[in-house]
């Protein structure tokens, strides 16, 4: 069966966003940690988290995925902002233990004039400092479009991240179809080649979820505006591929297309038609 959700508000705390979930029939969820902004989260409550796992059961929800502050940037040539990543992140983990054995993803950063080289030193030397052996969580390194000076702006660079990294069990990857459409894999016509890409460069194995979004822009853009799902440049029938390629079908997928409930709904009853189930 199709995992699918889309972001979701946690405004409201977990339950509720299982009781949205339910609406779009959706049976997983993105959301994020705190005010994407950053800034403090709110305490957790101990009742909201039990309400959350007796529902999940309930409706079948699995594999939730927590998305970091985008403000946040692990490599960057101020101290004060990388402190700031250090303590949101180490913060953001010991939350992630109420509900256990998801998955964290986050942005790696923006190396701002310092090189690639020095932004994926950077990221690992603050994965290392972060990563507890005991941790149920698995922390996403997200593909990103190459927008400015972001790192993750192709495989290799991620690659060289989880290198660097010491508890690599810890570690994962989530591919942002829109982002690396824009950063020049060419998912329409080649959905087999880039797959293959990256399992040579960084192995499927760590493939642990997929936001599933179209693109405003075209290959290579390095723009990042999202479209929904079949109105981009990638269009519905790669997108009806990506759901169901055999590399891809029993990961996770969530939605960040520009879209109210109701439109997050009939893209996932959409995509849920278009699966072929064996
Ligand atoms: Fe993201
Ligand atoms: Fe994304
Ligand atoms: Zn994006």
């Amino acid at each position: 069966m199709l995992t699918i959700g889309c972001h979701l508000s946690s405004a409201k705390g977990y339950a509720a966003m299982a009781k949205e979930a339910e609406k779009i029939n959706a049976n997983t969820f993105q959301f994020f940690t705190r005010n994407p902004r950053g800034g403090k989260a709110k305490a957790i409550d101990l009742k909201d988290v039990e309400k959350f796992h007796s529902e999940a059961d309930r409706l079948g929800i699995q594999k939730i995925l927590a998305h970091a502050p985008y403000t946040l940037n692990a490599c960057s040539p101020d101290e004060k902002v990388r402190e700031f990543a250090y303590n949101t992140m180490a913060d953001d983990l010991r939350r992630m233990e109420y509900t256990p054995g998801n998955c964290y993803n986050f942005h790696p950063g923006s190396h701002v004039k310092q090189g690639a080289e020095k932004g994926i030193e950077l990221i690992a030397e603050l994965l290392n400092q972060i990563l507890k052996p005991e941790q149920s969580t698995t922390v996403l390194l997200e593909t990103m479009a190459g927008k400015g000076s972001e790192i993750g702006r192709n495989f290799q660079e991620l690659r060289e991240i989880l290198d660097r990294v010491e508890l690599q069990d810890k570690m994962g990857v989530c591919l942002d179809t829109c982002h690396i459409y824009d950063g020049g894999y060419d998912i329409v016509n080649d959905l087999d080649g880039v797959l293959k890409e990256f399992d040579q460069v960084i192995g499927l194995s760590r493939l642990k979820a997929v936001h599933l979004n179209d693109s405003m822009y075209g290959l290579n853009s390095h723009k990042d505006r999202h479209a929904k799902i079949g109105e981009g440049k990638i269009g519905k029938e790669a997108m009806i591929r990506i759901v169901n390629h055999p590399a891809l079908k029993d990961l996770p997928f969530y939605l960040e297309t520009p879209n109210d409930l109701e439109g997050y709904g009939a893209e996932i009853a959409f995509l849920r038609s278009v699966r072929q189930e064996s």
